[in-house]
């Protein structure tokens, strides 16, 4: 697509720009960082980590995406965990981090680009803030809490979410917010700021990498499905928080109509993937299905998870044996067929599933709870975006990539990856964004300082040889696999009483 080869290029900017904090934008920001180059990560919410800060475990391994905090896993590995992604973005000083900020204008040329971005008011100096929360108990304002799919509430003022990065307070201003102050009061660093307006800035950068991913198709538009107006059916996202631990049932599945243990579940594939609206396959949505069943069955192992489908795509490494444990040793069954509609049954809430199966007739089942598989549309606004960019969308709305370089974009200098490119999964998203860094670390090598900057400081240590052990004993009890395996404050008692534990 692009005829120009920019690696041949030398370039006076020796700092790029990455728009998107997800996955793709981190793994791309941390692999420029290692070659030296100055980032700026630009993210339009208050935190890092884009859809991956809303998932229980991830497929293909069931990792928890919070647990896996060993600097052996993330950084390079198929199977990123977001937590090391969100530590180096505490500790890289080539990486700046801009929250609440989107790109207005780009102007000039590969090498030597001027991006105007805008810094949108968070109203708390994420410098002074402390997140002790304080701002939050006083605050009387309660709006739904997006984090959760609105299944909770939040303050006005808050946290994003709990492993938001950075870690300050965002204050979502409200007509009450003119005459309260309340926050302002209690803040002990004085933190929060109601003046705040937003703010330009340019940015010189010689590179752009585009990882603005993707929009979970909205399925209140499938009228016939029921979302929004049957309590009892959720979207894959949705049900993902509620498998969580920090999630609003605190990882304890309920039906949401009376908090009752489902134990009949279907799972319905390709809500708004394969249809007249969107002509493409999302390629995630049959392995989180698979994963949420197996979760649900890990939650209530007397529960029946059906999966309504067209057909199972399981194509990438360690798939087709996810495939096979959940329907082997978990039981999942597959129905292949067309579905009709959903319908509720008033009195018990539960509900119907009708379909026209393999046979060719119409059938009718009941369900505690329907979770439908939504697929990936292009991110919300990402025309617009790639209009100011300059480059060209693809037939989907999603960035218009080489087929045999797919992170180059139709202008030089400007790099895609993750899924803003195409439906992908995490694997596929980081291996993408690597790409994306190292083409663009190698194109910015003459403008990058020839040594490279300086190394922090280590903090200072102190000689403990001599002095007794302190051990602490940390178990994580957040999922159900731990608990259902070990007797966890059993342990943890024994552990207190172990010599040179000061902690358990
Ligand atoms: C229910 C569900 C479960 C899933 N489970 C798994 C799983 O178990 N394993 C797996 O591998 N994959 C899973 N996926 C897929 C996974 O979510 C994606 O592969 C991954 O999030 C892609 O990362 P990304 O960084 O490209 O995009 P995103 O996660 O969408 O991040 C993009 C970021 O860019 C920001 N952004 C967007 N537009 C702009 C803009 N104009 N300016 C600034 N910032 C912008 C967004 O706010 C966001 O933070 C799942 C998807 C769903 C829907
Ligand atoms: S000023 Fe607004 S955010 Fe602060 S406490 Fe009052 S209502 Fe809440
Ligand atoms: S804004 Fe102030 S009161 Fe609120 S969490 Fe931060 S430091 Fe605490």
């Amino acid at each position: 697509m692009r005829g120009d080869p920019l690696v041949t290029r030398a370039m006076p900017h020796g700092a790029a720009l990455v728009i998107g904090g997800g996955i793709a934008g981190m793994r791309a920001a941390i692999d420029l960082a290692d070659a030296g180059v100055q980032v700026h990560l630009i993210e339009r919410t208050p935190t890092l980590g884009g859809k991956m800060d809303y998932l229980d475990t991830t497929f293909p391994t069931q990792n928890c995406t919070l647990c896996r905090s060993t600097s052996a896993h993330g950084v390079g590995c198929p199977r990123p965990s977001i937590a090391p992604y969100f530590l180096e973005h505490l500790q890289r000083p080539e990486i700046h981090v801009h929250t609440l900020t989107e790109l207005v204008a780009l102007d000039g040329e590969a090498g030597a680009f001027t991006a105007t971005v805008r810094h949108h008011p968070r109203y708390v100096d994420v410098g002074r803030c402390t997140a002790c929360g304080d701002c939050r108990a006083a605050c009387p304002v309660e709006l739904p809490d997006d984090y959760n799919a609105g299944l909770t509430r939040r303050r006005a003022i808050d946290r994003p979410s709990p492993q938001a990065i950075p870690r300050a307070y965002v204050l979502s201003p409200t007509p009450t917010c003119t005459t309260c102050r309340r926050c302002v009061e209690v803040c002990p660093t004085q933190a929060i700021d109601l003046s705040q307006q937003p703010r330009d800035e340019a940015l010189a950068v010689g590179a752009v990498i585009v990882a603005t991913g993707y929009r979970v198709h909205n399925a209140d538009e499938d009228a016939e499905l029921g979302h929004g107006r049957y309590a009892n059916v959720l979207t894959g996202l949705e049900l993902e928080r509620l498998l969580s631990g920090p999630g609003p049932t605190c990882g304890s599945l309920r039906r949401p109509s009376d908090g009752r243990e489902p134990r009949r579940v279907a799972f319905l594939q390709c809500v708004g993937s394969r249809d007249q609206k969107h002509a493409y396959c999302s390629s995630v949505c049959c392995m989180y299905a698979l994963k949420e069943a197996m979760l649900v069955k890990d939650r209530i192992p007397a529960a029946q998870c059906e999966i309504f489908l067209m057909d199972m795509r399981t194509f990438n490494k360690g798939h087709i044996e996810t495939l096979e444990r959940a329907q082997g040793s978990y039981g999942v069954a597959l129905t292949h067929c067309r579905i009709s509609g959903l319908k509720e049954d008033p009195a018990s809430r539960d509900v119907l599933v009708r379909y026209v199966g393999e046979d060719g007739a119409l059938h009718e089942k009941p369900f505690d709870l329907v979770v439908l598989s939504t697929g990936l549309d292009p991110a919300a606004g990402a025309a617009g975006l790639f209009t100011r960019l300059g480059i060209e969308a693809n037939p989907h709305g999603f960035c218009a990539v080489d087929r045999l370089a797919p992170w180059h974009t139709s202008r030089p200098g400007i790099y895609a990856c993750g899924a803003a490119v195409e439906p992908q999964d995490i694997p596929e998203s980081v291996t993408q964004a690597s790409a994306a860094a190292a083409e663009v670390a190698q194109a910015l090598r003459s403008g990058r300082p020839v040594t490279p900057p300086a190394p922090q400081p280590p903090a200072p240590e102190r000689d403990v040889a001599g002095e007794p052990p302190r051990i602490g004993v940390f178990v994580c009890h957040c999922g159900a696999e731990i608990d259902a395996t070990l007797d966890v404050a059993r342990l943890m008692q024994v552990a207190q009483g172990m010599d040179g534990v000061i902690y358990a």
